[in-house]
This record gives C-alpha cells, sequence and structure tokens, in this order.
C-alpha cells in the first residue's frame, strides 16, 4: 500500500474535522447534550494514542473518532457509548490501565472498554479449545452489557471499510471472522444496513474476482434499472393515491453479497437475476381498520396491478 504523506498541519486538521462532525451529529441527535464528557474522552485518547499512527499512515485516533461516529450516527447511542468508543482502544495499545479509566470517567465507561478489551483478541485462532475460548468470552461478555457489542461492531465496521491497508492474509483472517461471527451478530441485533456492509466487504476480501464482476454488472445497469422502477412504481403510486394513503416508496438495491448467494443458490448467472431491485412501501396507517388489515389491502391492491 502507496502510504500518503500529510504535513503536520494537514493532519491536524483531518483529526479535528473528524471530532466536530462527530460532536455536531451528536448534537443533532436526541440524546442529553452531554458534550463535555465527550471532549474529555477525546483529548485522553488524543494524549494515549499520541504519534502512534495506523498501518495506512494516518494517525491513530482517526480510528476511535471514526469508531464513535459510527456508534452515534448509525447505531444511535448516547455519551457513555461514544466515550467508550473513542476510549476503546486504550487499555489494549497504551500504558493507561482499566483503572485510570475508571477513575476519569467512572465505572460504566470503564466496564465496557475492559469488555471491549477483553474480546480484542479476536475470535479465529489456530486450536479449537482457544477459539471455543474465545467465543465463550465473546458471549459472556456481551450479555453483560449490549452496549459492548454494538461499539465491537462499530469497531469491526471501521475496520473492514480500512482492511484495504492490511496484508492479504490478515484480511481474509479478518474476512471470515466477520462474515461467520459479525454479520449474523449485526443482524440478530438489528442492524440491518451493518449486517449488510459486513457481507459485502467480508466476500469482498475473499472472493475478489467474484465481488469485481457482480459490482461492475451491477453498476453498468443502475441507470436502465433505476429508469425502469420509475416505470414499474407509477401506477402503484397512483393507487396508493387513490386509497387516500400518505406513504412513501423506496427502491432498495440487492446487495452483491445476496446477488453472489443467490447464484450459488440457484445455479444461475447474474443476468437471470431479477430482483436487483426491490420496492419497500411505508405508509401511515389511517384509523378505520388495523395496520395489519392494511398492509393485507395494499398487498392485494399491488396485485391486482401486478402478478
Ligand atoms: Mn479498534
Amino acid at each position: 500500500m502507496e502510504q500518503k504523506v500529510f504535513t503536520a498541519e494537514e493532519e491536524k486538521q483531518m483529526v479535528d474535522s473528524a471530532f466536530k462532525n462527530l460532536l455536531d451529529g451528536y448534537l443533532a441527535s436526541n440524546h442529553r447534550k452531554k458534550v463535555e464528557i465527550i471532549e474529555k474522552a477525546y483529548k485522553f485518547a488524543c494524549e494515549a494514542h499520541k504519534g502512534i499512527r495506523r498501518r495506512s499512515g494516518e494517525p491513530y485516533i482517526l480510528h476511535p473518532i471514526a469508531v464513535a461516529t459510527i456508534v452515534s450516527q448509525e447505531i444511535g447511542l448516547g455519551s457513555t457509548s461514544i466515550c467508550a468508543a473513542l476510549l476503546h482502544d486504550v487499555v489494549e495499545d497504551t500504558d493507561y490501565t482499566a483503572e485510570d479509566i475508571e477513575h476519569q470517567f467512572g465505572p460504566k465507561i470503564a466496564s465496557i472498554v475492559v469488555g471491549l478489551t477483553k474480546i480484542s483478541g479476536g475470535v479465529f485462532v489456530d486450536q479449537a479449545v482457544k477459539q471455543a475460548e474465545n467465543v465463550r468470552k465473546l458471549v459472556l461478555t456481551m450479555s453483560e452489557d449490549i452496549r459492548v457489542m454494538l461499539v465491537k461492531l462499530a469497531d469491526r465496521l471501521h475496520n473492514m471499510r480500512t482492511l484495504a491497508a492490511q496484508r492479504p492474509e490478515k484480511q481474509r483472517k479478518i474476512a471470515a471472522e466477520t462474515q461467520y461471527i459479525y454479520a449474523p451478530m449485526a443482524h440478530r441485533l438489528g442492524l440491518f444496513p451493518i449486517k449488510t456492509e459486513l457481507e459485502d466487504l467480508s466476500f469482498k476480501y475473499e472472493y475478489p474476482e467474484q465481488y469485481a464482476e457482480i459490482e461492475a454488472k451491477l453498476h453498468a445497469n443502475k441507470d436502465a434499472q433505476l429508469s425502469n422502477f420509475e416505470e414499474f412504481s407509477a401506477p402503484i403510486r397512483k393507487k396508493l393515491t387513490m386509497m387516500g394513503y400518505t406513504y412513501k416508496l423506496y427502491a432498495r438495491t440487492k446487495s452483491v453479497y445476496s446477488i453472489y448467494k443467490k447464484m450459488v443458490k440457484k445455479g444461475i448467472p447474474f443476468e437471470q437475476i431479477y430482483d436487483l431491485l426491490a420496492a419497500r412501501i411505508v405508509f401511515e396507517p389511517t384509523t378505520e381498520f388495523s395496520e395489519k388489515d392494511q398492509c393485507w389491502m395494499i398487498y392485494s391492491a399491488i396485485t391486482e396491478i401486478y402478478r
């Protein structure tokens, strides 16, 4: 990997603006505005990781900021989890201890950081016994405070987004572990966009050629797909309006990995996948019938347009 070189001033700006983005997002959320403790955690993490870089060459602190941003903006958690995310690698990677964190930030944040440190080794190792032990640790830690798992998922998501900087063997190990453990976990926790992104990224590193091929075809198809979708959805819109509904109609593209899974399962080529786009209707139920009945009424109305 070629490393980009930035001046110290440019780096400072990158870090400042990443943290500003984190705070702005937090302030725009519905959480209580506990900015002070977040700033304190940020300063503490900056000091702890000072002078350290990631493998990509960028200042280490950008990683905890990114994880905290995912925790806040993509998972929707509040200040305790944001602080734990900012501090999540401090005990593992620096001279500071769990006691230091507890002393500065209290027992709740400290216990999440400790939980994250316990499961930081990863799950896949050579011996089966060790691996079973790691899974056990993961489950036990998770059941103490679900936020440990949520921050861990954010950490894994950022590591997957930046996996290009790692050695190939490490890429494969991390991708396999993500596919096997973390994507299903995100699924169970109801974090569907994160589950999908984890699956796609794992697939990209485990099967680079297949990924590139599907991705290229999907991309080439996009404009045609979207204009088809407009045509397809017009009569549905008309019907919903006639029925008097306030609604939103979304187009959802199938993910690269789910296309691949379908191709393998059905033994068909890309060209025979016909549900690359799906429609999702979100409507405001009226008071006349139950919400469930109205779902069926809309479904029934659509089957009159399309079989
Ligand atoms: Mn980390």
